[in-house]
């Protein structure tokens, strides 16, 4: 029977008591959300007092078809009917098709998938496969963010996050980003493996000079070093390209994935090419849910509507309009990032202020500096909804003109 608590909870009214039951149930690793969500369609999400924001975040990159696509909906109703969960001791047809899939966006024969759950998970995959080359050393980026278990933060560059939980994997070395003569003195015949993002998310959208992924590739390729590409925040199409490196023209050793690889469910990819693709052997590695039925179901419904509706190619003048528009504004310095991954770089360290401004406004986005407002959207994000951001988000800048 519901008790008196559950009936409260059930009922719960606003936002404050959100809060509330929040900071009295969940730890405060994430602090307390200001807001309660209860409904998305799209790129429209409604709070429990019924207000209705513009979802320019994306559960950060997540929601890659936005909420409640019908086609997701559909996929992952009917697997649930079907075949909800199984151990990888069997396999089944979702996780075929989908490592199928991936295999073939990445246009590599030798391509093999390791399924996981989350970004963190794919490059602790990673992490464990480079130690199988014999060797241990991992070259990282400064201000890199990789996911927080032990391994992901061991190879995430930012002193802050790793600072409490040292002691953390030995043989770590950070150079700095988009240095190719640091990356010169940094990568040699002990590394083990260099990992980078195409874009630096999480540090701001920090984008590298082109050729710098390149560079690296005929570097590590001189060494006999496996480049592992995190593409986690940048793949799935949101730069306009399936995982965010193709405009490089190379073929990177391991991919790792997770974000909108799911369609908003939790799922995680790390995908070896070429020789490395061999090295896990039975035993090396697993994951109870790693490539859960539904979650692939997600997946591969999510991919079909990518490539049907062509919203990659959509992205780039999305990607146009937006810093365009954006960049009027006297307060923004730049716009950087590719597609609908875009950072807004301000003149002003108001960006945590700026961004508490957008939500009152009914926009949702994130502050990852004082002086950087990230934006996500989904891919299904409509016209209008891009003019409406751009509206919304001018009124915003004009209150710090006076
Ligand atoms: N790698 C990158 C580039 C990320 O942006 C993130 C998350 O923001 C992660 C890894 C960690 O992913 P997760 O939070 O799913 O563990």
């Amino acid at each position: 029977m519901a008790t008196l608590e559950h009936w409260y909870w059930l009922n719960m009214k606003n936002n404050l008591e959100a809060g509330e039951l929040w900071a009295s149930g969940l730890q405060n690793n994430y602090g307390t959300p200001s807001i309660s969500l209860v409904k998305g369609i799209g790129a429209s999400v409604w709070d429990v007092e019924g207000n209705e924001y513009l979802d320019f975040l994306g559960g950060i990159a997540t929601n890659i078809l936005g909420h409640a696509h019908p086609k997701i909906v559909s996929a992952i109703t009917q697997q649930a009917k079907e075949l909800g969960h199984v151990s990888n001791l069997y396999s089944h047809p979702r996780v075929l098709e989908l490592a199928e899939k991936l295999k073939s966006m990445t246009g590599q024969e030798s391509a093999k998938v390791f399924f996981c759950n989350s970004g963190a998970e794919a490059n602790e995959a990673a992490l464990k496969l480079s130690r199988l080359t014999g060797r241990k050393r991992i070259v990282s980026t400064v201000g890199s963010f990789h996911g927080r278990t032990f391994g992901a933060l061991s190879i995430t560059g930012q002193v802050s996050k790793q600072k409490p939980f040292k002691p953390l994997l030995k043989n770590v070395v950070f150079m700095p980003y988009d240095d190719l003569n640091k990356a010169k003195r940094a990568i040699n015949k002990r590394t083990a493996m260099v990992i980078v993002e195409p874009i630096q998310g999480e540090n701001g959208v920090v984008v590298p000079e082109l050729g710098y992924l390149k560079a690296l590739r005929e570097l590590t390729t001189k060494h006999g070093v496996l480049l592992a590409l995190d593409c986690v925040q940048t793949g799935m199409g949101r730069t306009g390209e399936w995982f965010g490196y193709e405009n490089e023209g190379i073929v990177p050793d391991v991919i790792t994935l997770a974000k909108g690889l799911g369609g908003g469910l939790p799922l995680g990819a790390m995908i070896a090419i070429g020789e490395c693709a061999s090295l896990f052997t039975p035993g090396s590695h697993g994951s109870t849910f790693g490539g859960n039925p539904i979650a692939c179901a997600s997946a591969l419904a999510a991919i079909s509507v990518l490539e049907s509706e062509e919203l990659l190619a959509r992205n780039k003048s999305l990607e146009l309009t937006l810093k365009l528009e954006l960049s009027k504004n006297p307060i923004v310095s730049s716009v950087r990032g590719s597609g609908l991954l875009l950072g807004i770089v301000l003149k002003n360290e108001v960006a945590k202020d700026f961004v508490a401004k957008l939500q009152n406004v009914g926009v949702l986005a994130n502050a990852t500096s004082d002086s950087v407002i990230r934006i996500a959207p989904p891919l299904v994000v409509t016209d209008e909804q891009i003019n409406e951001f751009i509206e919304k988000f001018r009124k915003v800048a004009q209150t710090y003109e006076r």
